[in-house]
């Protein structure tokens, strides 16, 4: 041991028993705090929905190997140390209005950037593509960065294309984005067709690369009928809890047991509006206004896509300021009712992180330790803290691998 860990161990210690002698409270905050920090430190912290490679894709001046303020995206490399994030999911995303050979295109570019941005940062980042790669880099001290496809449309109805993205390392695929696809219903349009015998056929396939199926953004009939197909165990990338925001990018809280029941897990979003039912409301009271005055910077800016995008970014600011605040720790609660609905091996989490607005104190991964902090002080053990940081999501990755294998060998 160390001269330095013998110190910081002595204190800690007495500290405890100065606490346990005397209560105090003050005494007990130290404690408490200094095992959140070990914790979080040892844990494998994963986190399966985070939009680095379309938020700085064709961006040059974006050094991810420099610290940013936290209102210049939410990761780097220095501020996914601070935060403890072990192992993102990069999403490979790109908008579901851009199908066929064009989105295979884009897709094929964004993989190719996310793979030369972790080459490029080799002692700090490794691609990972298996349970067992996470857990090594982790021991080696590596960032680990995985891959998963934000929508069905970049297949572009191809198996063989689903097989070359796997194939590039791409672990997870989410059936739908914004806009249904031929074969998988989006929530986005309430599209409640069955999956098609195509869109059966992709799970199959899904399960036989060993690629999880991923039902954020899905319509509910979508859920149910890939749930059904499905043999190896199914995640929500980053959805939260209907029962305390209605909102269609959520589940229910028999889907959340229904997913459980076949080993999957609820990867619980950070994002403001998927938490809050007040902030929700609020915006869709304003989201004809809202739309009408985006619609309108076409034509106010013709030409000028850079100005669109500024006036876009301030107006989208305005109605955000005028909205309810959400708190940080509405995280927490989803992940506490996800937890008594469907059992704490079924639950993990998926921010969006530069993606999305996240809630007031979740300024960027830095904060990632405040939610191990918040489930200690909820009463939730270590054991189970580490499972929802990571542990349940790499146990589904471990048994879809396994399915794959068995289904390979047939
Ligand atoms: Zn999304």
């Amino acid at each position: 041991m160390s001269r330095r860990l013998f110190c910081v161990g002595a204190v800690f210690c007495l500290v405890g028993v100065a606490a346990a002698l005397f209560g105090r409270p003050g005494a007990e905050e130290f404690v408490l705090s200094e095992r959140a920090r070990r914790l979080h430190q040892r844990a494998i912290v994963v986190d399966t929905h985070v939009d680095v490679p379309y938020s700085h894709f064709s961006k040059t001046e974006f050094d991810f190997s420099q610290r940013h303020a936290p209102d210049w995206g939410h990761v780097d490399i220095p501020r996914m140390r601070e935060g403890g994030l072990d192992a993102p999911f990069f999403s490979i995303y790109i908008p579901a209005t851009v199908t066929g050979p064009e989105a295979v295109k884009r897709a094929l570019q964004l993989i190719a950037w996310t793979r030369a941005l972790v080459e490029r940062h080799p002692h700090e980042l490794a691609l990972a593509t298996t349970a067992a790669e996470v857990r090594r880099l982790h021991r080696e001290g590596k960032i680990a960065v995985l891959l998963g496809m934000e929508g069905g449309h970049m297949i572009a109805e191809d198996l063989l294309v689903l097989r070359t993205y796997a194939d590039l390392g791409v672990r997870y695929l989410t059936l739908a984005h914004s806009r249904s696809t031929n074969w998988a219903g989006s929530s986005g349009e309430n599209d409640n067709r069955p999956l098609t015998d195509f869109g059966k056929q992709v799970i199959r396939e899904l399960n036989r690369l060993g690629v999880l199926v991923d039902i954020s953004h899905v319509s509910d009939q979508t859920f149910w009928d890939a749930l059904a197909v499905s043999e190896a165990p199914m995640i929500a990338s980053h959805s939260s809890c209907r029962a305390l925001c209605n909102h269609p990018r959520n589940m229910t809280d028999e889907m959340i047991r229904a997913l459980a029941r076949k080993g999957g897990v609820i990867q619980i979003t950070f994002v403001d509006t998927f938490l809050s039912q007040e902030l929700y409301e609020a915006q869709r009271a304003t989201e004809a206004e809202r739309n009408r005055r985006l619609a309108a910077l076409r034509d106010l800016f013709p030409n000028d896509p850079e100005r669109q995008r500024a006036e876009r970014e301030r107006i989208l600011e305005e109605y955000r300021r005028q909205g309810p605040r959400v708190s940080w720790e509405r995280i927490v609660d989803h992940i506490d009712h996800a937890v008594k609905v469907a059992g704490v091996d079924h639950v993990g989490i998926g921010s969006d992180f530069d993606g999305a607005t996240m809630p007031d104190g979740m300024d960027d991964c830095t904060s990632l330790p405040k939610l191990t902090e918040a489930l200690l002080r909820r009463g939730y053990s270590e054991r189970d803290v580490e499972k929802i940081l990571g542990g349940n999501l790499l146990r589904v990755l471990e048994q879809a691998e396994r399915v794959a294998q068995r289904l390979r060998g047939r």
